[in-house]
């Protein structure tokens, strides 16, 4: 075993490396700078925490949201691997603490949000660091705005960079498209680089798009067929309760799930829901992050997804354990026109978004040439009641806002309470006669439940500690006030809070500049993505995996034999009518055009994507070749000549 196997094992307990990580910590551990591409669930973190511990010093993450940062930082905890996290909305307190611990070496990975870049003082201070190892970009398909989840103050990690000219960056996501994945490499000034791609094949699921005009009993049916623990995904929170309804009404275990539920709830629900005691989750996009369950059979999408990074990742929840699954979307013909509709909600015309802007700064109370760095907290809800705005317009125009560098939303969800022992154990067995009452028993349940209190803050529960003790919520508060106020704890109580970060100083409504890039380009790229979600849905030749695989720029891929298409096709159930003709041509053409840029389209891949109807796709070009429609390259790849396009 080498050492970094021995690391993998000592901490992880793992036996081997996963396919692709390997190849991922080879470049790392060479200096390079990488970007790994791999499936969500492929195992990312490993790829530079293995690393981080064999380099020592400190490594660096970028991520973009604080709970994604918790959750790590919990996990490295855990393996009792030292590790920190720094975002903007903490505390002067908090993060100087943090400063001690990297400065005495007792912290090896440093979890930062992106934003947390924008300060110079921060800055300062991470170049004052004496050993950093490794700079690592988590979900770093942020940094594109023709990602599908673009953040601008990702941006910033491009300078981060020049801190630590000699430092190697490894990059990492689940989703970039080949234009994306050029983009995250240019923006890190990545040279001399490795780009390792690990296959986003799941050949044990069955991609399904099932036509209906009854999505609830196509449903029901689905589930009636499918055993075993299943997903249902929904585009809005109201529609996950009525759904979960409809089902435990039809005799289905059902919950529902979205990002407006308590805390605890949630911990709850996805407990309940892993244990097997509740079937089915009705959820939003919110359910899925940090949630690992392998036997998951069946992935619903009530309506069509919006893009397909993001179907990707939501149908993969589906066999983790690599069991026969499905995901399936159910499409009741609406799709097209229900896309065009988010098209035009997600840029609403400059004069609204101008318009927005000026009310945001007037509410946060922020005059003109000030701001700039700053933040304020910011309700979305109370804006919307104020103004009577509605709020998915307002977000977008704050969402184009952000991108045009003029000001930045920062939605944090739920953070927990957090408590650190300042008391030594002595002093707490001798706490004066004068505490709140019920302090020693929360102060027990405390200490029982939460080993690692003296070292550092740690998540808790308020709820927890109420059933521990069986006192009520408003007891088990006090007590926790009054130890903090005497001083042996620090408490800092759960809230919820959004912020409005102004990048720049406020600025003349008139003035103000929305680029180009920021408005006609980035819709662009979000219609070329509804594009190939249309192109998956409403297809019927081109096997439903392959149409995934080649979005994600994956060379060779054949059919998969699982989904509905190859079934289809193997069934010997294939329409052949003109109109049907007509349509598969329009799908050779639009595969031929889409391979145009990479060389054109290689004759086996092409009759391999369209299995289903392989000898009437071979005449169709052999038609097209012999008037010249198409043209093969010397490779003998199929290309469309320039005067034709
Ligand atoms: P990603 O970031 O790619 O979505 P994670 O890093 O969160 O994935 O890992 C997903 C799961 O796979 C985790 O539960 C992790 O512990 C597990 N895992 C990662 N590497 C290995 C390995 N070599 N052997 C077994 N399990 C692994
Ligand atoms: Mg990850």
């Amino acid at each position: 075993m080498d050492n970094l196997h021995c690391i993998l094992k000592k901490y992880w307990g793992y036996d081997s490396f996963r396919p692709g990580q390997r190849e991922i910590i080879d470049a790392v551990m060479d200096g390079r700078d990488t970007l790994g591409l791999m499936p969500t669930g492929g195992g990312k973190s490993v790829t530079f925490q293995v690393p981080g511990m064999a380099l020592g010093g400190v490594t660096l993450v970028v991520t973009p949201l604080i709970a994604l940062m918790k959750d790590q930082v919990d996990n490295l905890c855990s393996r009792g691997i030292k590790a920190a996290f720094m975002h903007s909305a903490m505390s002067r307190g908090e993060s100087s603490r943090i400063w001690q611990r990297l400065v005495h070496g007792s912290c090896r990975f440093l979890y930062i949000s992106p934003e947390r870049l924008r300060s110079e003082r921060f800055l300062e201070e991470l170049r004052g660091l004496r050993k950093v190892s490794l700079i690592v970009v988590d979900e770093a398909h942020c940094i594109s705005q023709w990602g599908y989840d673009f953040r601008p103050s990702y941006l910033e990690v491009g300078s981060m960079r020049r801190l630590f000219p000699t430092v190697p960056v490894l990059a990492l996501t689940a989703s970039a498209t080949p234009v994306v994945a050029d983009d995250i490499c240019r923006l890190l000034h990545f040279r001399n680089h490795v780009v390792t791609r690990s296959s986003f094949s799941r050949p044990n699921i069955s991609y399904v798009v099932r036509p209906t005009s009854d999505p609830d009993g196509q449903m029901l049916h689905i589930l009636s067929r499918v055993a075993g623990s299943a997903i249902v995904y929904v585009r809005s929170r109201k529609a996950t309760s009525v759904i979960a309804r409809f089902l435990q009404d039809n005799g289905v275990t059902a919950a529902y799930f979205h990002a407006g539920l308590a805390f605890e709830r949630k911990q709850e629900l996805i407990e309940h829901w892993k244990s097997g005691d509740i079937r089915v989750m009705v959820a939003t996009n919110a359910f899925g992050m940090g949630i690992d369950k392998s036997d998951v059979r069946l992935v619903i999408h009530y309506e069509a997804p919006p893009t397909l990074e993001e179907y990707y990742q939501e149908a993969g929840r589906a066999g983790r354990d690599g069991k026969p699954s499905y995901a399936v979307i159910l499409d009741t013909g609406s799709s097209r026109r229900r896309m065009g509709a988010r098209l035009a909600a997600s840029f609403p015309s400059r004069e609204y978004i101008k318009d927005i802007y000026e009310r945001v700064c007037n509410f946060i109370g922020v005059s003109l040439e000030e701001g700039a760095g700053r933040f304020y907290e910011f309700s979305p809800d109370e804006f919307c009641t104020r103004f009577k705005q509605h709020p998915a317009r307002v977000m977008s125009a704050l969402n184009i806002l952000g991108a045009s560098g003029l000001l930045e939303f920062i939605d944090e969800s739920e953070n927990a309470s957090r408590v650190l022992i300042t008391a030594t154990r002595e002093e707490l067995y001798h706490l004066p006669p004068d505490m709140a009452s019920g302090t020693d028993a929360v102060l027990r349940a405390l200490l029982r439940r939460y080993p690692g209190l003296f070292a550092d803050y740690v998540p808790i529960s308020e709820d927890r500690l109420c059933s521990d003790t069986g006192l009520d919520r408003q007891i088990v508060y006090e007590a926790l006030l009054s130890l903090s106020r005497y001083g042996a704890i620090q408490y800092v109580p759960r809230r919820r809070a959004s912020h409005i970060l102004l990048t720049s100083h406020r600025e003349e409504k008139d003035t103000l500049l929305i680029p180009r890039a920021v408005y006609e380009e980035r819709r662009a790229a979000m219609k070329a993505r509804m594009d190939a979600v249309l192109e998956y849905i409403e297809g019927r030749h081109r096997c439903r995996a392959s149409v995934i695989l080649s979005y994600f720029g994956e060379k060779k891929v054949g059919p998969c034999g699982t989904c509905d298409i190859c079934r289809a096709s193997r069934a010997g159930y294939v329409r052949q009518d003109n109109q049907d003709n007509k349509e598969l041509e329009q799908d050779v053409l639009a595969y031929i055009t889409a391979a145009q840029d990479a060389g054109g389209a290689a004759h086996d891949a092409l009759l391999d994507s369209f299995d289903a109807c392989r000898t009437r796709v071979e005449e169709f070009l052999h038609f097209l070749t012999d008037r010249r429609y198409l043209v093969r390259s010397p490779q003998g790849r199929y290309l469309i000549p320039s005067h034709k396009q």
